[in-house]
Formats: C-alpha cells, sequence, structure tokens
C-alpha cells in the first residue's frame, strides 16, 4: 500500500525540524590534580574563571583518571573504553591501533563540525585517530603556553557558521613539569628559596622515576615553593579560560567537561613532580565538572565513584547522541553505586626506577596495585579519613582478596614502551619522541 502524496506533504510541513543539539566543549587540564582546582579544594582567588565555572556545573568530588598517562587517560576520555579496551596503553597513538567508536564519531554523525587543540607532542596522532575534522597541535617539539592554544581554539570558533553544532576538545598542558608559570604567585615558599627554586625546576635535569632531587632547596622549602609555582601554572590556564568561556558562550547553548586527564605528585609519596607510572592517589585523583548552559546550576558535589571512562556516555546522553558503546556510565542517569570497582594502570616507561607495568583497581575504600612482571603486589584501606596499607595478604579480607583477583586476571599493561622503538619510525613517531624526551621521559 502506497501513502497518498498529502498525506506525505502534511507530516512534512507539520514536524518540527530536529532540534539543533548544544555545542560541545571539554576542556582537559593536563597534570591538574583536584585539590589545585577551586571547588575541589583549590584557591578561588587564584582561578577566579575556573571558581566561576566550576560553581555553576556538577562537581565530581571522588574522581579517579584510568591511568596517569596522558594519551591512555585522553583515548578514554572520549572513547569511554578503559585503555586494555581501547588499546592505547602508552603515549604512543599506535597506527595499528583502530580505536573503538569515540564521542567524536557520535557527533560527527549528528553534523557536528569537531576540532582539537592539543598543547603536547604526546598526544600527536590521537586527534587524528579519534577523527576530529580539524586537528589543531603544536609545531614545535615545545609544548605550546595556554594562551596559544587558546588563540587558535579562539580563531576556529570565530571562523565557525552559527547553524553548525560544535565540538571542541581544548587540552591545555601548561602545569605539566617543568612548572615555569608566567608568572608566580609566591604564598608559601620563603623568599630565600624562591630563586634556587626556580632554577632547579628550569635546569632539573631529567626526571627519574624515583625523584627531582632539591640539592639546593632545603626539603622543608621543596614542597611549599613547587606547590606555588605549580598553582600558577592553573592560574595561568584560568586566565585563558576567561577568554574561552565567552567565546563559547557566543555560539549558543553549550555542554563543557572539565577535567584532569592525571594528576601529580608534589613532593609526596616518594615523588616530586611525577605521574606516569605511579598509582598513588595524588596521580589518580582528578577533578570533574560537568555542566550545560540549557541545565540549572548544581551547585552541591556529588560524592559518588566516578571515572574517565564516564564522560563520553555522559555527554553523549546530555548532547542527545548516539549512546556510545562504553565501559563507563551516564553520570547524569543515576548515582554510580559505591560497590562500583574502577579501574587504573601504568605502563611500564624505559626511565631508571619505573620499567615495571602497573595494574589496579579501586573499589570503596580499597585499593589494590599489582606488578604483573614480579607477582608484587600493594593495597590500601581508607581508616577514618586516612588511606593505609595492608602489608599481610590474610588483612586483605574476603572482598579485598576478590579484588586483587580481579586485578591479576586483567590483560596487563605493556612494559618498557617509551624508548625509541627499533625498526623503521615515521616522521611524526619521531617527532613525538624528541618531545617526550624533552619532557623527560624517555632516556
Ligand atoms: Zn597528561
Amino acid at each position: 500500500m502506497t501513502t497518498p502524496i498529502a498525506v506525505v506533504l502534511a507530516a512534512a510541513i507539520t514536524a518540527a525540524p530536529p532540534p539543533r543539539p548544544p555545542n560541545i566543549l571539554i576542556i582537559s587540564l593536563d597534570t591538574v590534580r583536584a585539590d589545585v582546582v577551586p571547588g575541589f579544594g583549590g584557591d578561588a582567588a587564584l582561578s577566579p574563571t575556573l571558581t566561576a565555572w566550576v560553581r555553576e556545573s556538577t562537581r565530581f568530588a571522588d574522581a579517579l583518571t584510568v591511568a596517569p598517562l596522558t594519551v591512555p587517560a585522553h583515548a578514554s576520555l572520549l572513547t569511554g573504553r578503559y585503555p586494555a579496551q581501547h588499546g592505547l596503553r602508552d603515549h604512543r597513538a599506535h597506527p595499528e591501533v583502530t580505536v573503538p567508536d569515540s564521542l567524536v564519531a557520535k557527533a560527527k554523525a549528528r553534523g557536528f563540525a569537531t576540532a582539537a587543540f592539543i598543547s603536547a607532542a604526546p598526544l600527536n596522532g590521537l586527534g587524528k585517530k579519534l577523527g576530529f575534522d580539524h586537528v589543531d597541535l603544536p609545531g614545535v617539539v615545545e609544548p605550546r603556553a595556554a594562551l596559544e592554544t587558546t588563540d587558535h581554539a579562539l580563531a576556529w570558533l570565530a571562523a565557525q557558521p552559527d547553524r553548525t553544532p560544535l565540538l571542541a576538545w581544548v587540552h591545555y598542558f601548561d602545569a605539566h613539569y617543568p612548572y615555569d608559570p608566567p608568572q608566580v604567585t609566591w604564598r608559601r615558599c620563603p623568599m630565600a628559596a624562591r630563586d634556587a627554586a626556580i632554577d632547579l625546576v628550569r635546569h632539573g635535569g631529567v626526571l627519574d622515576c624515583q625523584e627531582l632531587r632539591p640539592k639546593t632547596v632545603p626539603q622543608a622549602w621543596w614542597r611549599p615553593c613547587l606547590w606555588d609555582l605549580y598553582e600558577s601554572e592553573v592560574a595561568a590556564i584560568d586566565r585563558q579560560l576567561a577568554r574561552l568561556r565567552p567565546a563559547m558562550g557566543r555560539h549558543g547553548p553549550y555542554i563543557w567537561v572539565i577535567i584532569g586527564d592525571h594528576g601529580d605528585c608534589i613532593a609526596e609519596e616518594g615523588m616530586h613532580a611525577r605521574h606516569a607510572t605511579s598509582l598513588a592517589e595524588c596521580a589518580l585523583r582528578i577533578p570533574l565538572a560537568i555542566g550545560s548552559t540549557l541545565r540549572p546550576p548544581v551547585a552541591a558535589a556529588r560524592r559518588d565513584p566516578v571515572s574517565t571512562i564516564d564522560v563520553a556516555a555522559t555527554v553523549a546522553g546530555l548532547a542527545g547522541l548516539a549512546p556510545t558503546g562504553t565501559d563507563g556510565v551516564d553520570l547524569f542517569a543515576g548515582e554510580a553505586p559505591a560497590s562500583r570497582t574502577r579501574y587504573v594502570e601504568g605502563a611500564g616507561i624505559n626511565m631508571p626506577g619505573c620499567q615495571e607495568p602497573v595494574a589496579g583497581a579501586w573499589r570503596g575504600d580499597t585499593k589494590v596495585v599489582f606488578y604483573p612482571t614480579t607477582g608484587e603486589w600493594s593495597a590500601w584501606r581508607r581508616q577514618r579519613g586516612v588511606l593505609r596499607e595492608i602489608t599481610r595478604f590474610g588483612d586483605l579480607g574476603v572482598e579485598g582478596e576478590r579484588l586483587w583477583l580481579d586485578v591479576v586476571r586483567r590483560p596487563p599493561p605493556p612494559t618498557g614502551v617509551l624508548g625509541l622503538p627499533g625498526g623503521a619510525v615515521s616522521a611524526e613517531e619521531q617527532r613525538t619522541q624528541e618531545a617526550l624526551h624533552a619532557l623527560g621521559y624517555a632516556q
């Protein structure tokens, strides 16, 4: 049976056009731990734009990254998959790996124009692999400052027609070591230690996995001085967010995500400015704030256990995109259960003291860490707010042992992956390796 033409015409006339989806802005703050961001413990006076933006967001106070490594963390952010599922588990965007459907693919299927503004070479190749229409990379080995990355993002935004929905990913690298902000707000570091702290950070040499030794700065002042420098890097990003935010707003309603890809351990847990292979809390705990100009501001923080892998499904839900196949959940479909297991991992790196891959998981108050190459393990349990190490296997308890078994049985992360690879190396790969070396990663 055919449908009369008049009925088809009537339906066409009365049917409203599908609503234009809101724009999407994903801001990833490289190496920015939660407690330096306002709303998560950071100082509001130093970062006024973040303060205002986070205040209008839903804040997730218990958010963990999937890996303290830039490439796996961002791949998980944009695919909603754990590193073992998307296949990018170290600092390279391996040409042979085809990542699963990403948020970018879903947005493009709905007609979004998509762009990635990347500030540092560890992400070379990832933007292209994820299918962004426009990938804006630094042209040199040196990472790009927030100011320059923002210039490029604003130029792209200004050139976009209003009728096309936009997905923009803006990545800021300023807070990664070496902490060398354009302007330092000294608040903790004594006057007598400042010059030495700056000199050490600028000329401290290649890092290793043990520590950057504060030879010229008294130990007691090292952490306060590092923290002042680190916090000032976040303030430098904040000044650029003050430009980015109104520019995005001029394009109409939008969804935003503000997230750290991983944290940094700053003179704690035996590390002085490191993340990489550590599954210490300082390397894993990240800020996560999600909001939309279409939703009323949400002042309260959520405290359910969430992860980087939840962002893709949550943004897809807010924007009305097709659901992504994901290991994560839509955070606005309900709170994540307290019993949820969140996996974390770190690839081995060809650096002294950190060749070992490491796998771990958090569930409730318990964290289990496993070193697949040696079979060693460690575990912690939070008691009265303090994370205490469990030294006897028998003290894990049934649930702790169940978590340990779970971690041990997962595919182990790779080992020793950041050295210059043997055999033929593409020009882009060579550039990435040189940049990683400049950042103190590869030997
Ligand atoms: Zn990173």
